[in-house]
């Protein structure tokens, strides 16, 4: 199989095991466009990338020949970045500071979507709202800076069981009426989905290992 058709094939294959239960998210950081081409050519739109430099350069080109494309920021989002990411982006699904959000807030209104990043593990070295501190920064991002916060996005600690992060971001979610759950990953997006997930984001088992 050429790697064209096994990108074609491990897509089809995950389309089919996931069906309707979730949106699928192509990560596609690190592949070159001449590999993401077939799944557009497929006719897939939702797609991830986690550096701003690297979407611009691969997505500037490919969007103007597929503007039905929605891309997602999945990485940390430097406040050096924030207009450059606006431009080339439709989501930015990585909130997860006050003062990224109070810089993002000074571009709106703009006719983008965003999301907030919950550390539900409270990993020191890893980006995003502290549990305890997921409520008010949620509601600082909607009712002061008024974005349009469409849901959350968690990765689990690597050495923990992801469901029980997965279902505090359920919970998290619900009670702030955010209808978008963005968790799991190639290695754990079917328990992702048994907690709720909307969105999976599935890079190696699309596009192999990078
Ligand atoms: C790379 C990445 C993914 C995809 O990871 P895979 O294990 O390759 O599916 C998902 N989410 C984020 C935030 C990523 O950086």
């Amino acid at each position: 199989m050429s790697e064209k058709e096994s990108v074609i094939k491990n897509y089809q294959n995950l389309k089919e095991e996931i069906g309707q239960q979730a949106k699928i998210m192509a990560v596609s950081k690190t592949i070159s466009a001449d590999s993401i081409v077939p799944l557009l050519e497929s006719g897939h739109l939702l797609f991830g990338e986690n550096r701003v430099m690297e979407a611009e350069e691969k997505w500037l080109p490919l969007k103007a020949k597929y503007p039905q494309v929605k891309l997602h920021l999945i990485g940390h989002l430097q406040k050096n970045k924030i207009k450059e990411a606006l431009s080339i982006f439709d989501s930015i699904d990585t909130l997860d500071s006050y003062a990224l959000v109070d810089k993002i807030a000074e571009y709106e209104p703009t006719n983008k979507t965003f999301m907030i990043e919950i550390n539900t593990g409270s990993e020191p070295q890893k980006s995003g709202i502290l549990p305890e501190e997921a409520d008010d920064f949620i509601r600082y991002c909607i009712n002061e800076k008024k974005l349009n916060v469409t849901g959350l996005i968690c990765i689990p600690p690597q050495d923990q069981e992801p469901s029980p992060h997965f279902a505090f971001l359920k919970m998290l979610a619900r009670r702030h009426n955010l209808q978008e759950l963005s968790m799991g990953m190639s290695h754990d997006y079917m328990l992702g989905i048994g907690q709720g997930a909307t969105i999976v984001r599935i890079g190696t088992g699309i596009f192999g290992a990078r």
